[in-house]
């Protein structure tokens, strides 16, 4: 093992650098803790403005890895001031003496990464050169002010503060004239109290915020209440929450309510004064712009009501961004203070600053005086802190370099080319989206855990492999683009900060989930990581989290409602269970018109169908639908909502065919009569108000086998003219096992031996080798019709999928395959229900359009 001064350096004595300092000493660590202040704390040191305080209920915001300080520390409000949370961690560092283990006054200014000897020599302010083994960023997300981004900032000459580093004096604003700059959280909190003392108050707001009233006062006796009945309960559904504090699930989409219960159901919210509550009565606050401007609407009423002026109380109005995305506020009389007097409000957005001057602010037209400007214009949040200190790691790469384009991780805590070391609440962690206590420690157990796993293995470094960070990058990407923070521009995306890549910053799967994936990580002998040391190796090299996360959450909730397999069931049972769960979906999208009729199937058969028909005016191209169902299940109206949005999006009428069912009615009935209906629709398209020369066929599943199989015929015996074939999830090939067969066998709905139960229902084994049941064993696909075809990256069926595109392709037919990442067999009819799944099916409707021409 390599010699260094102590086994890890921390960077940081905030509740973070204080946890991980207790957790080293006790696992027989030795550390150096480094801190540029002069105390512990972190922000709660150097925030010191007035009225800062915890927007989160002390019940939750602090520490549980010491049972004890829950009798030995009683708050004294729901969300304590900065002064009792700071004496709050000075106590805890008396308790664990922790003062003794670390520097104060020190601030680190470099790290370098030794790969010979696996260490990292690290620079302080004092002149000393540290080396350790492993390196530990605690260096707080919300830690280092923006740099003011105004002109002549350094021309005032009167009175300066900055929120983030507020003087240790008292500061007085009597009979002073003050300039407020930012209407963030820490304006906002500081603004009634600066108001109440200064002779005039201007503030001057670029963006107008929500806030909602802290309703100050004793902790929530319903907090109180369950933690005294059971604390360790409480404090595990925190860990497993959304936001790390526990909250109800909301159910209710906003749009499915009237305007005035939605009120009252946010005026019930709003009287919690809890930080969490508006945002989580609503099941589609985050992922639906609509469903938040009801949120909105609500909350511009509230500030109607306080404000007497009401042009005033139009411009603190924000309309520009939906609640939540960006970082709400609490308030004591925020609104309130507008009322005096004594304030004024300037709406920067008409009037900017043009510069501050030597006596005060030339914005707009105008130029005022003031003794003293605050600046509560916020932090270059979330990396600002890390990139700050020149850290090198391997091959003289600098994470500043690294991150040019935006942060890099593997999990928010470690990133590839920088073994050994860690972040706590990094970006691509819940972070600054949580109640940070419960991150902290979380991330402070995992580090400790893995340094004591590490240990005992023998192994001195780790690092993330490229596919782990790059799993993990795109994961994070993924539960953004299913809501709708990226529209805005927050400190949560680097907005705040000129010339910052603009990235959602921290990790929005939630708290549960992603610790969920930490663990699992570990206890997947540490997925996506290297582990070396002591002449010996180990890559487990992987992604841990590549479904779609809300496919993801579908199939957790699928999975705890302990459903039977369907081919456990009876066809009568399967058919039932399948109906039940199908009107329990949304409609989908209304359409111009549905009607319901028969059509002639093959050998007499009566076939139902539903024509979908666009509220454009006709004649339409037509677009004859199979449904999915394994050719056992399902019928015309089965696949409804998928059908009602292909046929707005694509501006087709859609005939959905109620082909006979197996195994009723065995091979070849549902191919032949998939045939008989194309024919049918091609005769008497006009009489449907569509054009029989823009046929195409479309399917779902076994439906797609059918469109497949009905193209096929239809070239084989002389039409009708096929204009397109849309595939989804195919079936093509029952005579054989694909790879994905195995690889997604069980777990993703589809299971490999429910595709057996269909098959065996459909045809026998002899039959299966024909065409008409696999048409990817068709002598030639030559001359077919041009393709789209979608496979899912988790269905048993995708190398089906995939072959027949290829086999298509080498044929000559052109073919637009799209792969949809992270879904699997049944996501992508999921209308209304999955955001993940809109591209695929935009995809989808395109592709229709484009057969047509
Ligand atoms: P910090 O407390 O920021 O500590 C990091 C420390 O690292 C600092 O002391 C800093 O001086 C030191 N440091 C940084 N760089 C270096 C360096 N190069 N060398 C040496 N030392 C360095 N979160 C909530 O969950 N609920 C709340 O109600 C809440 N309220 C907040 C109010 C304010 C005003 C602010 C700014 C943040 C708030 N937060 C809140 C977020 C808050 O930052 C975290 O809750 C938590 O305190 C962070 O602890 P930390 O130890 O990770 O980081
Ligand atoms: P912030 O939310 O980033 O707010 C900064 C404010 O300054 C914004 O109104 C911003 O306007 C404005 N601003 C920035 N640059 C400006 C410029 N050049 N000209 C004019 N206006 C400018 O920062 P913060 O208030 O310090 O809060 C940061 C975070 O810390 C919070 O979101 C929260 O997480 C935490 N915090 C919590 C509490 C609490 O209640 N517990 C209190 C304080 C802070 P734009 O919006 O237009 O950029």
């Amino acid at each position: 093992m390599s010699k260094s001064d102590v086994d890890v350096v921390v960077v940081g004595a905030g509740f973070s650098g204080m946890y991980l300092l207790h957790e080293l000493r006790k696992h027989g660590f030795s550390s150096r803790v480094l801190e540029s202040g002069s105390d512990v704390g972190g922000t709660w040191y150097w925030n010191r403005y007035p009225g800062a305080r915890c927007d989160i209920s002390t019940t939750d915001y602090q520490f549980t890895w010491d049972p004890e300080l829950h009798e030995q520390w009683t708050w004294s409000e729901k969300h304590a001031a900065q002064p009792e949370i700071l004496r709050y961690a000075q106590f805890v560092a008396k308790k664990h003496d922790l003062y003794s283990g670390i520097d104060f006054d020190t601030r680190v200014e470099g790290a370098v990464w030794n790969d010979a000897d696996k260490t990292w020599s690290i620079t302080t302010s004092t002149g000393e050169t540290i080396t350790s083994r492993f390196y530990v960023m605690a260096t707080g997300c919300l830690s280092v002010p923006k740099d003011p981004d105004l002109p002549g900032t350094e021309n005032f000459r009167g009175d300066v503060y900055v929120t983030g580093r507020w003087p240790h004096h008292d500061v007085d604003f009597t009979g002073k004239r003050v300039a407020v700059i930012g209407t963030g959280s820490s304006g906002i909190q500081s603004i009634p109290l600066i108001a109440e003392q200064a002779d005039q108050l201007v503030v001057f707001q670029r963006t107008p915020n929500f806030s909602i009233p802290a309703l100050n006062g004793p902790a929530p006796q319903y907090r109180v209440d369950r933690l005294k009945a059971n604390r360790a309960e409480y404090e595990a559904e925190a860990r497993l929450s959304g936001a790390g504090v526990p909250m109800p699930m909301p159910t209710v989409s906003a749009l499915a309510v009237s305007r005035e219960e939605a009120f009252a159901m946010l005026e019930d919210a709003w009287n919690m004064g809890e930080l969490q509550a508006p945002g989580t009565v609503f099941m589609d606050a985050g992922t639906s712009r609509e469903a938040n401007e009801v949120i909105c609407e609500f909350m511009r009423m509230k500030i109607r009501e306080v404000v007497k002026d009401p042009i005033v109380a139009e411009l603190l109005s924000p309309y520009g961004h939906a609640y939540g995305t960006k970082r709400p506020c609490m308030d004591t009389n925020y609104f309130q203070t507008f009322n005096r007097d004594n304030v004024r409000l300037v709406d920067l957005r008409a009037n900017p600053i043009s510069t501050i001057t030597e006596t005060g602010i030339d914005f707009g037209s105008e130029s005022l005086e003031f003794d003293a400007i605050v600046y509560a214009t916020g932090f270059d949040a979330m990396t600002g802190a890390i990139v700050s200190v020149d850290i090198t790691g391997k091959d003289g790469l600098t994470l500043k370099k690294k991150w040019e384009n935006g942060p890099l991780t593997y999990l928010g805590l470690t990133t590839v080319g920088f073994p050994n070391l860690f972040m706590i609440t990094g970006p691509g962690s819940p972070s600054v989206l949580s109640n940070m206590m419960v991150s902290i420690e979380q991330h402070v157990d995992w580090i400790r855990d893995t340094l004591v796993s590490m240990r005992d293995s023998g192994f001195e470094a780790i690092e993330p492999t490229p596919t782990a960070e790059e799993g993990w990058r795109v994961h994070c990407g993924d539960c953004a683009d299913i809501t709708i923070f990226q529209e805005t521009n927050s400190w949560y995306m680097g907005a705040n900060v000129p010339g910052k890549p603009r990235v959602l910053l921290p990790y929005i799967g939630g708290v549960g989930r992603y610790r969920t994936a930490c663990d699992e990580v570990a206890k997947r002998s540490f997925l996506g990581f290297e582990l070396s040391g002591s002449g010996k190796k180990q890559v487990n090299d992987g992604i841990i989290r590549q479904v779609q996360p809300d496919v993801d959450m579908v199939l957790e909730m699928m999975g705890s409602l302990g459903l039977p397999s369907m081919d456990s069931m009876s066809p009568a049972d399967a058919r039932a269970f399948s109906d039940a769960s199908s009107a329990m979906r949304p409609p989908g999208p209304n359409v111009g018109e549905m009607i319901d009729g028969v059509l002639p199937g093959a050998g007499g058969a009566e076939l139902e169908y539903r024509l979908y028909r666009p509220a454009t005016p006709g004649p339409h191209p037509i677009v004859v639908y199979f449904h999915g169902g394994g050719w056992v299940i399902g019928s015309h109206v089965s696949d409804d909502p998928l059908c009602r949005e292909l046929c707005n999006q694509a501006d087709t009428v859609i005939v959905s065919v109620n082909y006979r069912h197996a195994p009723e009615h065995r091979f070849p009935a549902a191919a032949d009569d998939g045939y008989a209906a194309l024919q049918w629709v091609a005769e008497n398209a006009e009489s449907l108000g569509g054009r029989a020369d823009k046929i195409a066929v479309a399917g779902w599943s076994a439906g797609a086998n059918i469109a497949a199989v009905a193209a096929l015929l239809a070239r084989d015996n002389g039409g009708p003219t096929v204009s397109g074939q849309l595939l989804l999830t195919p079936v093509t090939d029952g005579s054989r096992q694909h790879g994905s067969h195995h690889d997604n066998a069980e777990g993703y709905i589809l299971t490999k031996s429910l595709m057996e139960w269909f098959w065996n229902h459909y045809a026998d084994a002899q039959d299966r080798m024909s065409p008409k049941a696999s048409p990817l064993l068709a002598e030639s696909h030559a001359g077919l019709p041009p393709a789209m075809i979608v496979t899912c990256q988790f269905d048993p069926l995708r190398d089906e999928g995939n072959a027949y595109a290829e086999a298509l392709r080498a044929a000559g037919v052109p073919v637009e395959h799209l792969v949809a990442r992270g879904h699997i067999h049944t996501s992508i009819p999921m209308v209304d229900a999955l955001p993940s799944s809109v591209p695929p099916r935009r995809a989808m409707a395109a592709a229709l359009r484009g057969f047509f021409g």
